[in-house]
């Protein structure tokens, strides 16, 4: 039977930034160099459900605000769905369709059992006082019902969520279902209520294990190279302290404040200390400040965009100096900006490999809340090592079988599987 014609992606004279949009090109180049056919094509680059919540919060002053909130389910053809809640004021349902999507090809991309999934809430969790975070994230668990479970749809932390969001949701969530514990149904939960070792450093660590291969590709040592992080929270401060202890001298880092810049390297271990203390790397001593674009243009080796999408720009991409662009956040280059680097022979570890490693010990900290049993930390990142080395080689046969750069080979990678896993289940009815 004839398929539904595909809808083209709409081609606009300035550069479309819509994330979505974005997602879905970036599957359509992938998807025609695998010959992919078109009806599996219409399933497959768009979300299967979508849900939109309107939350109302008693706030500390006795008002009541009203925040608008997304959870997407994009596909579970391997296994249920798994991807992070993110609370930030400029969060859209596009936004969340297309991390949503990027889960579905990065849990495939390493080969683990999950679709992919997002979350999110419009708010500005700065500005919320923790008794409102919390009334807000239990009213979130309370309506994700039973559209969340262990089997179903697993959240995790992500931009401005982390462990605390995460233990409300698993009690929320167990409260509401007689009453037992169900650590299963998030990950990124403290260690003492099931979360995994490792799992906090698990996104950085598996950029590091890419960025490790990548410099072996190109000839790079890591003890005579530099390294610019964008973005100061739990995927760029880890990484950047894993690079430091690789020997790698990091020049310049930035967060939602600005940048700082130091041609002779940071002291990672002290910057953290400083931003724990001050709120920003703004002002530690010895640096002088650059914008949070200016780091992305930094003279360096490698670097890292760890903050938000849409970072590598049409406008940017030709100044960016780097040989190795290690993609920790999600979306950070846009399909223009993806074109100029490629021909300015930079490679690029795209997100879905590069970021892929949080996922990766998520899945580790499901497995082990199911057994109730529980793996030491060297056990949880030696298994992660595996998981990406192999996935980096996989990824590069791909980019050598089809001719084609890093993220193509991950998607064709990751398309293939969820492809064959989607045909050989077969639609029903
Ligand atoms: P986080 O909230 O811990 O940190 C975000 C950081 O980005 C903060 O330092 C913030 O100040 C900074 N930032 C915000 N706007 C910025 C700007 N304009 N310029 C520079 N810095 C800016 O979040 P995170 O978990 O580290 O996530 C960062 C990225 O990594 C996101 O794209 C996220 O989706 C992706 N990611 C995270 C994980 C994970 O396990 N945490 C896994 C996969 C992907």
């Amino acid at each position: 039977m004839a398929s539904a014609p595909t809808v083209p992606t709409p081609v606009r004279s300035e550069e479309d930034l819509n994330p979505f949009r974005i997602a879905m090109r970036q599957f359509d180049k992938a998807a025609e160099k695998l010959g992919l056919d078109q009806g599996l094509r219409e399933i497959l680059r768009r979300p299967h459900r979508a849900f939109i919540f309107t939350l109302p919060v008693k706030m500390d002053n006795g008002s009541i605000q009203v925040f608008e909130a997304y959870r997407v389910q994009h596909n579970s053809s391997r296994g249920p769905c798994k991807g992070g809640i993110r609370y930030h004021p400029n969060v859209s349902l596009d936004e969340v369709k297309a991390l949503a999507s990027w889960m579905t090809w990065k849990c495939a991309t390493v080969n683990i059992p999950f679709g992919g999934g997002k979350g999110g809430i419009i708010c500005d969790p700065k500005g919320l006082s923790m008794n409102e975070l919390e009334r807000l994230t239990r009213r979130y668990a309370y309506e994700l019902g039973t559209f969340v479970g262990p089997d179903k749809d697993i959240p995790a932390p992500d931009v401005y969520t982390d462990a605390q969001v995460m233990a409300w949701i698993m009690d929320t969530y167990s409260m509401t279902h007689g009453g037992t514990s169900a650590p299963g149904v998030v990950t990124g939960k403290p260690i003492f209520l099931g979360g995994s070792l490792g799992r906090n450093e698990a996104t950085a660590r598996g950029c590091f294990f890419t960025i490790r291969a990548a410099a072996q590709l190109r000839g790079i040592q890591l003890t005579s190279a530099r390294a610019a992080i964008q973005g100061f929270g739990n995927a760029g401060s880890i990484c950047a302290e894993l690079l430091a202890g690789a020997g790698v001298k990091v020049v310049a880092v930035s967060d939602s404040h600005g940048g700082i810049f130091n041609a002779a390297g940071l002291n990672i271990s002290e910057l953290t200390e400083h931003k724990r203390k001050s709120g920003s790397v703004r002002g530690f001593p010895g640096t002088e400040n650059i914008s949070s674009a200016a780091v992305l243009e930094a003279e360096c080796d490698i670097l890292v965009p760890a903050a938000l999408e849409n970072q590598i720009t049409l406008e940017n991409a030709a100044r960016v100096k780097a040989t190795i662009v290690a993609e920790a956040a999600n979306g950070p280059t846009t399909p223009g900006a993806d074109e100029i680097l490629h021909k300015k022979g930079i490679t690029v570890i795209p997100d879905i490999l590069a970021n892929a490693g949080g996922v990766t010990v998520s899945y580790f900290e499901w497995v082990q809340d199911l057994q109730e049993l529980f793996w030491d930390e060297d056990d949880v990142n030696r298994r992660l090592e595996k998981v990406m080395v192999r996935s980096f080689s996989d990824v590069y046969l791909m980019t050598q079988k089809y001719q084609v750069d890093m993220r193509v080979g991950a998607y064709i990678l990751a398309i293939d599987r969820v492809a064959t896993a989607t045909r050989t289940r077969g639609i029903w009815p």
